[in-house]
């Protein structure tokens, strides 16, 4: 493990070996035409190896045809995709992922999540992930949106252990807890909506800490989450925020301001809460 973080190309192994990098691009409300393949396009430019979509943003399509025509080596590159939760269950989740990979024209995905825990189905669509996993059709398979007792349901009778979940994670929202329990059971933590879908901007002690660092507060923010070993996939359609929300591998992070931002923490979310959505 790069323990100083300082590789635009670095990653962290996942339990089976697989690596996956510490910086994807986020693509969930980028449009399925122009404004994805162009984000998707100016990311990979800017570095970036890893790309996290779903069935239920829309663009995989557009996420495919970017890769193909980037012109990088599609085994350089790291794909998360998930499973829609109105495709849940053993059967629906082997049809949705083939549209997936449809969509996407891939042959074997890096990632595949299940994108919420719905009850009384995630087991099951879980014995299907592991299925997909087996064949040799996902390199990775995790979840998303799952806390600590919904793990606990899922690890109790899994075959093969989740290995990454991605979960809201940002200075209001660290859920410690969760991250320790992850840690013991080797699952990489991933955080989704790092910059707060924008409401970061408006924190006088993260701006604070950019100014002192001479960076952006978006760059002040990723790097924290990396250096709580969080993978970070930060979403942007304008190239100039995409290329600096990368550029985050020549300064560190003192251990005081680290614990400045963790301090922000209230436990307050932005998006849904995982006990009690309603999609
Ligand atoms: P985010 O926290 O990444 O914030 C995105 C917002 O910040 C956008 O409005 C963007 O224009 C702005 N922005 C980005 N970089 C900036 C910069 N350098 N300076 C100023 N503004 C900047 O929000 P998000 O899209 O919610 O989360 C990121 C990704 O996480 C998503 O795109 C998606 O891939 C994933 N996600 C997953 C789930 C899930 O349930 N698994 C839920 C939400 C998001």
């Amino acid at each position: 493990m790069d323990k100083k973080i300082t590789d635009i190309n670095g990653s962290w192994e996942l339990a089976n070996g697989i690596k996956m990098p510490y910086v994807g691009l986020g693509v969930w409300k980028s449009d399925n035409g122009e404004e994805v393949i162009n984000a998707v396009k100016w990311a990979l430019k800017a570095g970036y190896r890893h790309i996290d979509t779903a069935a239920a943003y829309k663009n995989e399509e557009g996420v495919g045809k970017a890769i193909k025509e980037s012109g990088v080596p599609r085994e350089e590159i790291f794909i998360t995709s998930k499973l829609w939760n109105d495709d849940q269950g053993y059967e629906a989740t082997l049809k949705a992922f083939d549209k997936t990979m449809e969509r996407l024209q891939l042959d074997v995905l890096d990632l595949y999540l299940i994108h919420w825990p719905v009850e009384g189905k995630f087991k099951d669509t879980w014995k299907a992930m592991e299925k997909l996993y087996s064949d040799g059709r996902i390199k990775a398979i995790g979840v998303s949106n799952f806390l600590k007792p919904h793990l606990e349901e899922l690890l109790k009778d899994a075959k093969v252990k989740p290995m990454v979940d991605q979960l809201e994670f940002h200075p209001w929202l660290v859920q410690q807890e969760l991250h320790d329990f992850c840690k013991e059971n080797d699952i990489q933590y991933e955080a989704w909506s790092p910059l707060m879908q924008g409401k970061l901007f408006s924190q006088d002690i993260v701006n604070d800490i950019a100014e002192k660092y001479g960076k952006s507060p978006a760059q002040i923010v990723l790097r924290w989450d990396l250096q709580h070993g969080v993978i970070t996939i930060p979403k942007s359609v304008n190239e100039k925020h995409i290329q600096s929300n990368i550029d985050i591998f020549d300064f560190e992070l003192a251990e005081e301001d680290m614990k400045t931002i963790d301090k922000l923490n209230k436990n307050e979310r932005i998006g849904p809460d995982p006990n009690s959505f309603d999609f």
